[in-house]
């Protein structure tokens, strides 16, 4: 098996590392610089963006976690998680950059006051490696307003629902994000498709 850490400044942690053990890897949490030494891949979780931002900096992790992506670092961010690794984010707050590593343009709570969470159903093999539906949970999810060169679209929203046609899941090499939290159904594909990506690597 592989380790695979899950950042563990803020938000829903103990949800990722539960996915990541029961498909049979190791998950550790990962709040030094030292412990990205250890790891063959990284979950950055669903939280609030800035906050794990101003925690990165507090903490010194922020550079080397920047350097260790730019590096080759396989890394899986799932809303908050996908906003910290866009290159580029709409409504951040003031000095709020991110991390970057994936050339795309994110809308950080996108959705808006009226669908402020909501839950979608989505066929994206791509995603989860099948075409069984995945029950997504978005939760003042971000979307992703423009991919660059190299970002493959996973999943968007179906037609007929809120934000219909809108880009919810890419990947581009060895990154991966979803604007929903995959952690929250019991649903370990998405998890399952990562740790596949980790054991690509290397
Ligand atoms: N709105 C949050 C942010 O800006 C993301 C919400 C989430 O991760 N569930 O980071």
């Amino acid at each position: 098996g592989r380790t695979i850490g899950v950042l563990a400044l803020q938000g829903d942690v103990a949800e990722h590392v539960r996915a990541v053990e029961a498909l049979g890897e190791t998950a550790v949490p990962v709040r030094r610089e030292r412990e990205l030494a250890r790891i063959d891949g990284l979950i950055l979780p669903g939280g609030e963006s800035s906050t794990i931002e101003k925690l990165l900096r507090r903490l010194e992790l922020f550079a080397p976690l920047r350097d260790a992506l730019r590096g080759g670092l396989p890394a899986y961010g799932s809303c908050a998680g996908m906003i910290l690794l866009a290159e580029e984010i709409q409504d951040a707050i003031t000095g709020q950059t991110g991390l970057g590593g994936i050339p795309m343009t994110v809308r950080r709570n996108a959705f808006g006051r009226q669908v402020d969470s909501f839950e979608a159903d989505l066929v994206a093999p791509a995603l989860t490696g099948d075409p069984a539906p995945i029950r997504a949970v978005f939760i003042r999810a971000p979307w992703v307003e423009r991919v660059g060169e190299g970002v493959e679209v996973l999943a968007r929203l179906p037609d007929g629902g809120p934000a219909a046609g809108r880009i919810v899941a890419i990947r581009a090499g060895v990154l991966m994000a979803t604007s929903f939290h995959p952690e929250v159904s019991g649903d370990l594909r998405v998890h399952r498709e990562f740790a596949r990506l980790v054991r690509g690597v290397g």
